[in-house]
């Protein structure tokens, strides 16, 4: 996952992602955790100065979702294109995508 050389923008930072974490739902958390386990290495970050764009695996099948995070002041707000997030917001992708990104801020 990690990349040599690879840069780590200003605004990602683990006391800023765990705030976004944080605010994701228990279940959300709950179902992100395994699926962060079981598909780390398949996670994919790619940044840019305003924004974090993670590729997190399906539980069940082989899609990727999509999760944003993006650089909006004053605080950051983080997407997701699966349906579970229109409806219901940050979802277990996003919680995935946080914990992978806890790993590079760290
Ligand atoms: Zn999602």
């Amino acid at each position: 996952m990690s990349q040599k050389g690879k840069k780590i923008p200003e605004w990602c930072t683990a006391a800023i992602v765990q705030k976004m974490y944080d605010a994701v739902g228990s279940a959300a958390k709950e179902r992100g955790t395994r699926i962060f386990s079981s598909s780390r290495g398949d996670i994919r970050i790619l940044y840019t100065e305003a924004k974090g764009s993670i590729q997190v695996p399906s539980e069940s099948d082989s899609k990727l979702y999509k999760v944003e995070i993006q650089r909006q002041k004053p605080k950051l707000g983080t997407t997701c294109n699966c349906v579970a997030y229109e409806i219901y917001g940050p979802c277990k992708h996003i919680a995935a995508a946080l914990l992978a990104l806890l790993v590079e801020c760290a």
